[in-house]
Parts: structure tokens; sequence; C-alpha cells
């Protein structure tokens, strides 16, 4: 496979090999960089057109120099420079009328999903009227994109702030100088949003994420429709389920291991004047002690981070997930509910539901999927880009 620019191939363009032509035409928007033949003076995240090797054009891409991910396509035309800004808006005006339409009773949701909303490498959180972005690639890190977002994004929601949040691994990888976490525009670095009625602080500069799973806001509304009785929030993190639990339960107990995270927890209960026992504890260890000691509930949640960062490490966190699953399912009185959730991409709905089989099979617990989920419409899934597809979250009632 030829590496270097031919004479023949023009100065700023991106040639992919075949598969990578293929690639592009079922849809999805990356090239890898084993597939590119050659990128003769395209510069780090440069707006850049894309052929095959015979110059048939495959559209526009942005182009990092040093990720695995070498072509994000950004338009099936070949675009000039200066229709990049004008797209970029429209992108990001579409995507906000999106959220406009589908998200409810809420004022915190992701405006933003990356390849999901065509604007590749760049995830926008709105929490009221603070607006928390990352930026994770050379192309959405160029002086002049930026400006184009910043300006863009403050004219359509006039935030009290704009933070970014800064993945200092990211920017090495994409060889991007490094940046500290901040304020991009305004002054207000924290809030307090409201999702399904649920009051919730946040800390723009704290917490994992962008600070909330936003992702789930579909699933705590959903799960109130099952839970009931005395609930364990396993995983809990600041409280996502289990404040949304104690509206319908009449005892709710969270876990996690950081005690940060249940620090603001408490605050969230106290905002939303809930009593909820908050246990700091490796969830493992925990769940084998309660469910030796005999303990049961009515409801439990189980929303672990991802043990599977790779496909290498799937078994290992299939095992993980097992283990929690059918610890969870010999604490459920007959006839509670598992809520039961996997953020991992590499564990497919296919894999997390056999896994799920298993773990009620080993536990002689007969149970019925009563609500099969994924994340919420604001995480929208692009078809051709499985990537885009990564949280399970099913509801299930236990016999
Ligand atoms: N359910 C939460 C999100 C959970 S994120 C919500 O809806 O907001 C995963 C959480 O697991 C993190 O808060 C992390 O601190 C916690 N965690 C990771 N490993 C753990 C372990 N072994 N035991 C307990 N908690 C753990």
């Amino acid at each position: 496979m030829r590496k270097t620019a031919r004479k023949t191939d023009p100065p700023g363009t991106v040639v992919v090999s075949a598969r990578g032509a293929i690639r592009l035409r079922s849809g999805h928007p990356w090239v890898y960089r084993s597939d590119i033949l050659s990128a003769g003076q395209v510069n780090p995240g440069a707006l850049a057109p894309v052929t095959e090797a015979n110059g048939k054009p495959l559209g526009s891409a942005l182009y990092s120099t040093t990720s695995e991910i070498a072509v994000r396509m950004i338009s099936d035309r070949t675009l000039a420079a200066e229709e990049l800004g004008p797209l970029l808006r429209r992108r990001i005006r579409e995507a906000i009328a999106y959220r406009r339409h589908i998200v409810g009773n809420s004022n915190a949701y992701r405006v933003i999903f990356s390849e999901a909303d065509f604007l590749p490498g760049l995830i926008v959180d709105r929490y009221d009227d603070l607006l928390s972005v990352q930026i994770l690639t050379q192309g959405m890190d160029q002086e002049a994109v930026r400006a184009v977002l910043l300006d863009e994004l403050t004219s359509q929601f006039h935030p009290a702030g704009i933070v970014e949040r800064v993945d200092e691994r990211i920017r090495q990888l994409e060889q991007l100088p490094p940046r500290s976490s901040g304020l991009l525009s305004g002054e207000k670095t924290s809030t307090v949003f409201t999702m399904n009625g649920v009051r919730f602080q946040h800390d723009g500069l704290a917490g994992q994420k962008t600070g909330a799973f936003l992702d789930q806001r579909e699933n705590y509304a959903a799960t109130t429709r099952f839970a009931r009785g005395e609930a364990l929030d396993v995983f809990c993190y600041q409280g996502g389920f289990a404040l949304h639990l104690a509206g319908v339960c009449a005892r709710v107990t969270g876990v996690d291991s950081s005690r940060t995270a249940l620090e603001t927890a408490d605050e969230n209960a106290a905002l939303n004047g809930r009593e909820i026992e908050w246990i700091e504890a490796n969830a493992f260890d925990l769940l084998r002690e309660y469910s030796s000691a005999g303990r049961q509930y009515d409801t439990v949640v189980l929303d672990p981070p991802a043990f599977a960062k790779n496909r290498r490490t799937l078994e290992t966190a299939l095992r993980g997930y097992k283990e929690l699953n059918l610890r969870a399912l010999k604490m459920l009185r007959p006839g509670g509910t598992l809520i039961t959730c996997s953020c991992s991409y590499h564990v497919g709905p296919t894999e997390f539901l056999e896994m799920l089989r298993a773990a009620a099979a080993d536990a002689h617990r007969p149970v019925r999927i009563l609500d099969n989920r994924t994340q919420s419409a604001d995480h929208p899934v692009l078809l051709a880009v499985p990537e885009t597809h990564y949280l399970k979250c099913a509801i299930a009632s236990v016999g």
C-alpha cells in the first residue's frame, strides 16, 4: 500500500483506499490511518477533500495528523474553506432544534453528540444556564472553528457561562497544546438544574463526564413507573437514580465508592427535601456482604462504570456484570424490580441480555423484561456508527 503522496495526488487532498471508500459509502464517517493512501500537505485539523485512488470525490473531512481515526467526514460534498463556518453553524442550530423538540421536563441535556449530530469531535451539554463543551479532535480545536462554535452557542443560548472540560489524554493523543479546563465565556461555573422535577447541583469544573449522566435522563423517568418499596441504587454517583426513586419508594439507599460523589448526592437529597441513606463502599464487597446476610429489596439499580474498555477485556467485563446481576437478583423479593445498565459499547445489547439470562438461570429466578432501553434521545444513535449506541438499560420484573 502506498503511504506517500504520488506526484499526481493533488496537494491538500486525502486519498483513501478502496476499503476506506467502502466504509464511507456505508455511511460511517471515519477512515482509519491504515486506509489512508496519501494526505500530502494536509495540515492538522484542516478541512480537506477526500477522494478515492482514481480521484473520484467522496466529500470533505476534518483531518487528524495523529489520531488512528485520520478522517472524520463532515460532508459528502467537496467544500470550499469558507463553507465550513456556515455548515457548522447550521448543524449546531439543527442539533438545538432537535433537542427543543424531544427533550421534555428538563433543562439539562446533551445539545451536541459528536458524530450523531454530524459534528464529529464536539460534545456540548446544557445544564440550565451553563454550557459545558468538550473538544476532542484537531479539527474542532482549530482557532477559527472554536470561534464559530463559541459565537453560535452564545447567540443561541445566551448562557451565564460556557465551561470547557479538557481531557488531557485526548489532547496528548491529538498532539494539541495543553489546555486546562475553565471558562470560555461568562463568569458562572455552577448552577442548579432540574430534570424530571428533581433538582441537582452542578459544578461545571468538577465531577465525571461533563458533570452528570445525562444519557440516563429518560431511564430515570422510566424507572419511576416500576420501582417501589425498599430500593438500593448501586453505583449511585451523585444520586441520579436514587433521587428519582425517592419520589416513589418507601426507603432508598445509594452506594458508591467515591466520597466526593456521595457528598454531592447528599446535597442533592437536601435540595429536594429527601432522606436517602448513602453508603461509601466497594459495590462488589457490599453486595456480597448484603446478599450473604440475606438482605432483601423491592428495587435494585445497577449502573456500573464501563467494565469493557475494549474487546480484549470483554470476557472479564461480562464476568463482572454477571456477578453484580446475580447478587442483585438474589437480593430481590419476589415480584421485585431490577434496573440494570451497562455503558460499555463493547458489550452489545444481545450480549448484555445473554449475561442477564445466565445470571437469572444461576439465581433460579424468572426474569421478565418490562422495558428494554438505551440512552436518552438527546444522545441519538447514528445507525451507521455503532459506536454511538453504547448504553443498555433493562427494567425487569424478577419472579
Ligand atoms: N448511576 C449514576 C452513574 C454511575 S457512574 C447516575 O445515574 O448518575 C459509575 C459510578 O460507579 C461512579 O460514581 C464511580 O464512583 C462508581 N464506582 C466505580 N467503581 C466502583 C466500585 N467498585 N464500587 C462502588 N462504586 C464504584
